[in-house]
């Protein structure tokens, strides 16, 4: 270890780690690779996971499938190549008084540089496995006890952070308990008093000390709870400061008159509204009617109805003297759209216009010039309508539909053709779990359409393994029998739009044969804009019975006739997917099926068809997805980001979301600026999200 180079002029944070007892210039080269440069860092670097090395069981006593920790000395070690070319196996026996376990890795031929010739004890942490009657551990996680931590340190929960290669554990919990004795005094305390106590939360000193250096379990989560609490606080209280900014903001004050537009509604729409629908609705109009920007996300599950509440708002907003637009992700589903609402609105006289990107030259400028003359009281289109040249009269209010598939700043761009602040309506596509929608969404007023229409039946689902097929088209022709219709939707069998065109192709092929005696309709996203319109329609008209589709339908497809789907290999597809698709079905009064042909292969595909088959609730199956997935993925790639928490955890800490977003709240109802003295440290911390919530926020 090298002395620092020199002595730090006064101890703070922002120390660089060098001057770490223990540390030194070429250790902070190491942690410097994992972003650790000062105290700061370190302090608030939060171990993985902890290895509880108080009692660590005897080999002998292990059992196959524990999770275990193991100590023992190293006896033997090995390296072999196997047949397949190139994949290296290293073994090491090691052994305690009462018996020996195998570790085995694969591929990290440095593994065997470091433990041949090593005469010492290893901990290794992993999962117990049996195999030829020997216990075994898999590419378990490994550390050579140094004599300086065998002693009385060793004996202790130990916390176990994550690396990279080349920095050892050893390293990062010398510099962190340094850091707690040396600095830890530096550490402000952010939250007031009072929070702390309603809350019983932990000081952040304390929290610390536990999270790095626990005594006991008890205390480990004492301390984690106070620092869930803090990452969530602040970035709700961030928020809940963006939302209440909105709120001040200057917009445009909609005059309605309630009574008339729930008549011209009611008119319009041919069934009554859920009383969801009517409170949503409620809810927007208030909105709409005070001088402020409106940013309001509607959710419901598929099918409860989401249009039919955006177009009472889009004829409240042109009754008033505006223009409405409506921006969809997909030409479909804008088409279907604008077809489903010129139905409604041309009685009542209000134009509507489509604007998507296949029109021609003459048809868009013809678009063009009706939405900035005013012409359009109406438009709907899909990106395309935030097209350059698109500019509009006095454009007043934004529906964005199926809102996950736009990038932020698409939504910006449409708010930006609006005339001063317009309100913006966002609809999402699919449920999202509740701790999602409120770190996502957190600064968007929130409507939840939880009443589905009445008459529907829940869609019954079954699970069909490959070789059940024939009956599965037993079904199939029965329902086409009774006059029903029924969807194929082809397996994603790959990225390329190309080759999912090519799937569809072949499955439309295979059932053409199979019902000889049944029209068989083929959609994909490669077809031709006219082909692809001819297929819906021709759909739509029941002068198809089945339709074989990709994905194409995930989204907005409405045939109420249509009350059978079968899904190929939705092993392959996301759980949120498979219940979207499904959502195409089950939308007329008669009961419908969905069909999910699929083998058990795959890590959780039995889990991901259990739950489908089990509920029909998008809610309940969105909380399993993001169980099975994680938030990350469950979100793509465009949001992840938002829902990398250091330490909370949106699976588990819902109540403590919860818990501090009414305190965000709270707090921002006493002291909306957090002008007072003892709210600038959560000021300061809140607005480490403002980067974030730039991204997230529609204005
Ligand atoms: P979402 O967009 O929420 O998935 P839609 O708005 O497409 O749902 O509505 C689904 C179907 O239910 C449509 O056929 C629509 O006409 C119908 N629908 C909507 N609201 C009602 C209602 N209150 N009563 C009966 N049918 C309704
Ligand atoms: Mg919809």
């Amino acid at each position: 270890m090298s002395a620092p180079t020199s002595t730090p002029v006064r101890r703070s944070l922002d120390t660089e780690v060098q001057f770490l007892k223990g540390v030194g210039p070429r250790n902070a080269a190491a942690l410097a690779k994992i972003g650790l440069k000062t105290v700061a860092d370190i302090l608030f670097y939060l171990p993985r996971r902890y290895d509880d090395r108080r009692e660590i069981p005897p080999i002998r006593s292990l059992k196959p499938g524990q999770i275990a920790t193991v100590r023992g000395r190293v006896v033997e070690v090995s390296g072999r190549s196997t047949a397949r070319k190139g994949m290296v196996v290293i073994k090491a026996a090691i052994s305690d008084k009462s018996g020996t376990i195998a570790l085995t890795w694969f591929n990290q031929p440095w593994i065997k540089r470091k433990l041949e010739g090593y005469k010492g004890e290893i901990v290794a942490f992993g999962k117990v496995q049996e195999k030829d009657w020997l216990l075994e551990i898999n590419s378990p996680e490994f550390e050579l006890i140094d004599e300086e931590d065998s002693g009385e340190a060793f004996a202790r929960i130990t916390p176990v952070y994550p690396l990279s290669e080349g920095v050892p554990q050893a390293l990062v919990r010398r510099a962190a308990g340094s850091a707690l004795d040396g600095y830890l005094g530096l550490v402000e305390e952010p939250l007031p008093p009072s929070i702390l106590q309603t809350q019983s939360l932990l000081g952040i000193k304390a929290a610390l000390r536990q999270i790095h250096q626990p005594s006991s379990e008890e205390e480990r989560l004492e301390a984690r709870r106070r620092l869930v609490f803090d990452e969530f606080f602040f970035m709700q209280v961030a928020l809940a400061m963006k939302r209440n900014s909105t709120h001040q903001e200057s917009g445009i004050a909609f005059s309605i008159d309630r009574a008339a537009i729930d008549k011209e509604t009611h008119t319009m729409l041919p069934f009554d509204l859920t009383g969801a629908q009517q409170r949503v609705i409620g809810e927007i109009f208030n909105d709409m009617a005070t001088p402020h920007p409106m940013n309001r996300l509607v959710q419901g599950d598929v099918g409860s109805g989401k249009t039919a509440v955006a177009a009472s708002a889009m004829v409240a907003a042109v009754r008033a003297g505006y223009q409405a637009a409506l921006m969809a992700p997909t030409e479909i589903l804008a088409e279907q759209h604008y077809m489903n609402l010129q139905k409604l609105f041309e009685p009542l006289g209000i134009e509507v216009e489509l604007l998507v990107g296949k029109l021609t030259a003459t048809q868009k400028k013809n678009a063009y010039d009706a939405t900035a003359s005013g012409r359009a009281h109406v438009a709907i289109g899909t990106h395309a309508l935030i097209q350059e040249g698109v500019t509009f009269h006095k454009l007043g209010f934004v529906v964005i539909d199926e809102q996950h598939r736009f990038g932020v700043l698409q939504r910006a761009a449409l708010r930006e053709k609006g005339f001063g602040n317009p309100d913006v309506l966002v609809m999402t596509a699919t449920p999202i779990p509740r701790t999602l929608t409120l770190t996502l969404y957190g600064d968007l007023d929130l409507s939840v359409i939880d009443e589905m229409p009445p008459g529907r039946r829940p869609i019954k689902t079954h699970w069909k393994q490959p070789h059940e097929r024939e009956a599965v088209y037993a079904i199939v022709r029965k329902l086409i029998g009774e006059g029903r219709q029924a969807y194929f939707v082809c397996p994603l069998v790959a990225e390329s739009e190309k080759m999912l065109a090519q799937a569809a192709a072949d499955l439309h092929y295979r059932l053409t044969k199979v019902f000889e005696e049944l029209r068989v309709g083929l959609l994909h996203g490669q077809m031709r804009p006219r082909d692809k319109e001819a297929a819906m329609e021709a759909f739509r008209k029941h002068e198809l019975d089945i339709l074989v589709s990709t994905t194409v339908i995930e989204v907005g497809v409405d045939v109420p006739n249509a009350s059978l789907m079968v899904i190929e290999d939705a092993n392959r597809f996301g759980l949120s997917q498979l219940h979207q698709l499904r959502g195409r079905v089950g939308r007329g009064s008669a009961q419908s099926y969905c069909i999910l042909l699929a083998d058990a292969k795959g890590d959780d595909a039995a889990t991901r068809m259990q739950a489908l088959v089990a509920t029909t609730d998008g809610f309940l199956i969105a909380e399993e997805d993001l169980k099975i997935r994680g938030p990350g993925t469950m979100l793509g790639t465009a949001q992840s980001g938002f829902s990398e928490f250091k330490i909370a955890d949106l699976v588990q800490d819902g109540k403590m979301l919860e818990v501090a977003r009414q305190a965000a709240m709270k707090l921002i109802e006493i002291d909306p600026l957090l002008g007072k003295p003892e709210h600038q440290a959560i000021l300061r911390r809140a607005s480490v999200h403002e980067g974030r919530l730039a991204v997230i926020a529609v204005s």
